[in-house]
């Protein structure tokens, strides 16, 4: 799984980085980004990912469930 957050429509809300802390958290533009440091996103916490991708108010948040998947 990979994901992506788009920072020309984010709003910061914070939603996402609280449901999936592992995965997201607020860049120094006070805006969400997928973790520099993470490599892959972990399979147990693919859920809590699909959980902030539904929970954006913005739908920032694109998700590509397969890694090679355009
Ligand atoms: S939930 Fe959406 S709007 Fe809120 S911080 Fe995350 S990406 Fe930005």
């Amino acid at each position: 799984m990979k994901a992506k957050v788009n920072k020309d429509i984010c709003i910061g809300c914070g939603a996402c980085t609280q449901i999936a802390e592992n995965v997201f958290e607020f860049g120094e533009d006070g805006l969400a980004e997928v973790k520099k440091d993470l490599k892959e996103i972990k399979a147990e916490d693919e859920d809590s990912v699909r959980d902030a991708k539904e929970s954006c108010p913005v739908e920032a948040i694109s998700v590509k469930e397969k890694d090679d998947e355009e």
